[in-house]
């Protein structure tokens, strides 16, 4: 079973989602956003081993805990980002834009591509590419719990901004006609800020995109 543990950290309010196979204990941390001990001490107080750090996107705030929660594991985790974010991570993720210095952590190890997929023991996630947010930002779709991660693409009740560096609104709507409202409405949407939502309710109520 896949269970699933919001963190809401750092100076935006982000939401970083420590989840595990419940059968075999293993965690990966999509988006470990800030104060990394506080996400190992989430992890540890439930046995949960962490062996992934899955990124949705390189903006700061999705990935500024990365440094000291990797200082807390042993062996080093799996790292996953899109190449095309890439840069976007070695300038710190835009945190100097907003007058902030991050440690970026521990460099990529794992080049996520479109359709790719992600293992956590034997429950399986799908990569979606879905640039307009940033260039290399993806969603992870697990078909099985009926769950979509998806970072900035889509909020409930609104959408990714586009005005930063590399951002492109058209490229946008079309990630989330494509990649999002292609799947069940039945599918809960764990989203990078704010409350969860799902397919359905989005396709219905949300004013930023119309089928
Ligand atoms: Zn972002
Ligand atoms: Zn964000």
């Amino acid at each position: 079973m896949l269970e699933i543990k919001p963190l809401v950290l750092g100076p935006v309010s982000t939401n970083c989602y420590l989840i595990v196979n419940s059968e075999s204990g293993e965690a990966v941390v999509i988006d470990p956003a800030w104060d990394g001990q506080v996400i190992l001490a989430e992890a540890q107080k439930r046995g949960w081993r962490i062996g992934q750090l899955w990124y949705t996107h390189a903006h700061f705030d999705h990935f500024a805990g990365a440094a000291v929660l990797a200082g807390g594991l042993d062996p080093q985790p799996v790292v996953a980002l899109h190449p095309l974010d890439r840069d976007l991570r070695q300038l710190q993720g835009g945190a100097p834009f907003f007058g902030m210095q991050i440690d970026p952590g521990p460099d990529p190890t794992v080049d996520l591509i479109h359709e790719q997929v992600l293992r956590l023991g034997n429950i399986e996630f799908e990569v979606r590419h879905t640039p307009g947010h940033t260039p290399g930002h993806v969603v992870f779709y697990c078909a099985r719990e009926a769950v979509l991660f998806s970072g900035d693409l889509i909020f409930r009740g609104s959408v990714g901004r586009t005005d930063l560096p590399g951002g492109d609104w058209e490229a946008l709507i079309k990630s989330i006609q494509e990649q999002v409202f292609t799947l069940p409405d039945e599918t809960r949407i764990y989203s990078g800020h704010g409350e969860k939502t799902s397919v359905g309710d989005e396709k219905r109520t949300n004013p930023f995109v119309h089928l």
